[in-house]
């Protein structure tokens, strides 16, 4: 891994009410769980293992850089399709958290290929800034699914940007839809000339990503790219561009 690795203080997660101890107990587990019983695969529904050998092979990384429309570039390591699909919507949806593991590969070879571009235009040492993790997300999963992944992938996290306000979930909305649904949406700590590679799990529409990029460059950030654990395959086909 070329990007910077992950500290200690990074692990750190704020401690709070009982919430919290229960967030963090569930999701403890949910790992430990799937360890101890066996589960069928994510991938294509074999047991005993959470992603069998087979599966696994799906998750090499194949990066890919695409633009989006309004020009900002996005480091994928998997196509949105198949078994990462598969894998990513567990990960997010049942909380099947040793999936962040096993997709951790695809985000660092992803975020190799950002960090490496970032510093072939003279921005060395960019912060991993992670798209923020709705409340009602946070509080249904108990995990931050980004954060994870990234923590798997031994990238330093740097969380500047938080929601402003609720916005629906984006999966029900079309593409219109969803860039009115976030728009001015995110807001970001002052970066004061930063430069910042956004990460997310999934990149689709690229609407939030949009907004995360309008809320950093509001905050003085130096926005440089986007790099996500997967990518639609249409826009793979479409839109790919090369570095
Ligand atoms: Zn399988």
């Amino acid at each position: 891994m070329r990007h910077p690795t992950h500290s200690a203080a990074h692990a750190q997660r704020a401690a709070g009410p009982l919430g919290e101890l229960w967030r963090v107990t569930h999701a403890a587990f949910a790992e430990v769980g799937a360890l101890a019983f066996p589960v069928p695969c994510v991938g294509c529904g074999e047991p005993p293992a959470t992603l069998c050998a087979t599966c696994r092979l799906e998750l090499q990384p194949l990066v890919r850089l695409r633009a989006l429309d309004a020009g900002l570039r996005v480091w994928s390591g998997l196509p949105f399709s198949g078994v990462p699909a598969r894998a990513i919507r567990a990960l997010k949806s049942e909380v099947r958290t040793p999936l962040a593991r096993a997709l951790a590969p695809a985000l660092g070879a992803a975020l190799d290929a950002a960090w490496d571009a970032a510093v072939a235009r003279g921005a060395p040492g960019p912060l991993l800034v992670p798209i923020p993790t709705s409340a009602a997300s946070w509080r249904r999963r108990g995990v931050r699914v980004v954060e994870l992944v990234m923590r798997h992938a031994h990238a330093p996290d740097a969380r500047v940007l938080r929601h402003a306000r609720r916005v629906a979930d984006q999966r029900t909305l079309s593409r219109a839809q969803r860039g009115r649904n976030v728009a001015e949406s995110m807001r970001c700590a002052q970066l004061s000339g930063a430069s910042v590679l956004l990460v997310d799990d999934v990149v689709t529409s690229g609407a939030t990503l949009g907004e995360a990029s309008r809320a950093v460059a509001a905050a003085g950030g130096r926005v440089l790219g986007a790099v996500t654990v997967a990518s639609t395959p249409l826009d793979f086909d479409r839109s790919q561009v090369h570095a």
